[in-house]
């Protein structure tokens, strides 16, 4: 019977330097200037900075910016959605919490819910988001949905129409 010899640690750290190198993709920092990603306007009182749209998972991360008190309507999820709140405060008319600056939020996909800001300052939130947003009008009617094509057409459209070169290392 063959004796299999164990790998020492150093053999099997250089392998995988090896592989990571071969194979991984970069780590990525987007900076805090709008001149790597301006806020977008979504609404007259609500704008998205963009951060990451990856394509083959139809996911995407933002901030979201409500630059004063006001609700972003009604909306449901087909994937699931990870937040932590930078600035102000915001919650959701259907529960009883209010997200503050450092609180996490997590929403699974079904979820249909109302986005509200009550803080005279709005609210910046980071969400990281997965497959579609389903937006609703007052009468439950289905206005528009959001997926990660959307967000690359809001972003691109904008840079587009303002001169400004589109930031490739939003892609990942
Ligand atoms: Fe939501």
């Amino acid at each position: 019977m063959a004796v299999v010899e164990a790998k020492s640690s150093v053999e099997v750290r250089g392998n995988l330097d090896q592989v990571v190198h071969e194979y991984a993709f970069p780590d990525i920092h987007i900076g805090a200037g709008e001149d790597e990603s301006p806020y977008v306007p979504f609404s007259e009182n609500v704008a998205i900075r963009h951060l990451a749209f990856d394509v083959r998972n139809n996911t995407y991360a933002n901030i979201l910016w409500i630059k004063k008190a006001g609700s972003l309507g009604k909306h449901r999820h087909r994937g699931k959605v990870f937040a932590c709140t930078l600035e102000g405060s915001w919650r959701y008319l259907e529960y009883d919490w209010v997200a503050r600056p450092g609180s996490y939020v997590q929403e699974a996909p079904g979820a249909i819910h109302t986005l509200v800001s009550d803080h005279p300052q709005g609210m910046k939130t980071f969400f990281l988001l997965n497959g579609a947003i389903e937006f609703f009008d007052e009468n439950d009617n289905l206005m528009q949905t959001l997926d990660v094509f959307w967000f690359i057409d809001h972003y691109v459209t904008y840079c587009r129409e303002h001169g400004i070169p589109v930031n490739k290392k939003l892609w990942v």
